[in-house]
């Protein structure tokens, strides 16, 4: 099969409708508007390379002016597409491309039209997509993979459009548009269906890597207080135990609100959960550089830290229960006192698994409600450890 223009015509109109049908189905599953930006872009590439066919019958000004001037405006939804996605603000100067492409309507028919037609064209389409490519810069961001993809595609396709442009004048260059003859125009017609496929590819990617970070981000929190749940402290908890030795011993603390139902029963649901979200910021407030911080459900935090002593897992826990005592007296009156009971474990070996060592907390807050709630009891478990430790 011959490329000639007519042919790789025909095929961007294939595939801009198939990456246009693609990303709207997309759509559909994931509803964020960039991707009705991207959709509705190759649909007018689509309609604009059809009308492109019609200049070999003599429709110039449908044929190359109006059909141009689609692809203008394809890039133009790219862009917004690309704003939409990276929540920027467009300058409505961005507007004025619509003006810069309604003048050439103003060219006489001199013998260069063509080539100034095809500068404009090209220019325009190169300031549009090197745009939309550096709103995906990373900007001091961490971009997904996805993103990253995104933004090289378009640099490429708009410095290949920028060179394009520039190449009109350079004397002696053969741009007859209504012929579709010269080789920069063969070039762009075969590097039009590259960039088809590639840019769509790619804006879905975007979507997609960006909706499973946002998954697997939501999975690893607890809903109310945006801690990490029992199953996410799981997966991070061995990278802490792994550097845990007797020089860099870990703690365990697991606390749990005394007489919280107290709260709930006087002064309802609402009240209670507002109490869980302050000691989870009071917790993620007090929390050292390397720690880790999880709900584990109802009434119960865990903290997990790494590189510490016995002296600072007590001081740490003893800080939160005043903080947490002194907050809950102020905020709600309740018959018996709303405290904390900490139940702490120093080790120096990593633990079997967190479970076992959830199991060894379990025990000194058994220990710590036992012996009357509001304070931290500290099993040391190195081996220069020391005995339980009671803080009141
Ligand atoms: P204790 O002093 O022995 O710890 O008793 P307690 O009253 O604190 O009750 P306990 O720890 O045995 O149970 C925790 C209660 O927390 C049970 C449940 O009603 C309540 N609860 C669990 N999840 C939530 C929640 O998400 N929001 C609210 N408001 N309450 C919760
Ligand atoms: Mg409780």
């Amino acid at each position: 099969m011959a490329l000639d223009p007519p042919t790789m015509l025909a095929l961007s109109v294939a595939l801009a409708a198939a990456a246009a049908l693609y990303l709207a189905i997309e759509w559909c599953s994931i509803r964020e508007n960039s991707l009705l930006f991207w959709s509705a872009g190759f649909a007018t590439i689509s309609v604009g390379s059809t009308l492109a066919l019609l200049r070999m019958g003599g429709f110039l000004l449908i044929g190359i002016w109006f059909a141009n001037g689609l692809l203008v405006i394809a890039h133009w939804l790219f862009l917004m597409g690309v704003a939409r996605f990276t929540q920027t603000r467009l300058s409505p100067a961005w507007y004025l491309v619509f003006i810069a492409w309604l003048t050439l309507l103003l060219l006489p028919g001199a013998p260069w039209w063509s080539k100034v037609m095809f500068m404009a064209n090209s220019l325009l389409v190169a300031v549009l997509t090197l745009r939309a490519s550096w709103l995906l810069a990373p900007h001091g961001k961490s971009l997904s993979v996805g993103a990253v993809q995104l933004r090289f595609v378009l640099l490429a396709h708009g410095l290949f459009y920028l060179i394009k442009g520039l190449t009109a004048v350079v004397p002696g260059t053969l741009i007859d548009l209504a012929a579709l003859q010269g080789e920069i125009i063969q070039i762009s017609l075969v590097e039009g269906t590259i960039a088809i496929m590639l840019i769509a590819l790619s804006m879905t990617g975007t979507e997609r890597h960006r909706r499973e970070a946002r998954i697997a981000r939501l999975a690893a929190r607890d809903p109310l207080t945006a801690l990490y749940n029992r199953r996410a402290l799981e997966v991070r908890a061995p990278n802490l135990f792994k550097d845990v030795s007797s020089a860099r011993p870990g703690a365990l603390l697991l606390i749990d609100i005394d007489n919280f139902k107290g709260v709930n029963d006087l002064h309802g649901h609402l009240a209670g959960d507002r109490l869980l979200i302050s000691l989870s910021e009071m917790i993620r407030a007090q929390l050292p550089e390397g720690a880790l911080a999880a709900r584990l459900g109802g009434d119960e935090f865990i903290i997990l830290l790494s590189n510490t002593s016995h002296e600072r897992a007590v001081a740490l826990g003893s800080a939160l229960r005043e903080q947490f005592q002194t907050t809950a007296a102020h905020t709600f009156a309740t018959p018996e006192a709303v405290s904390l009971s900490i139940g702490a474990t120093l080790f120096d070996q990593p633990p079997a698994s967190l479970a076992a060592l959830i199991e060894q907390g379990d025990a000194a807050l058994y220990a710590s409600k036992r012996g009357g709630r509001n304070n931290i009891r500290l099993v040391d478990r190195t081996l220069s450890g020391t005995p339980p430790q009671h803080a009141g």
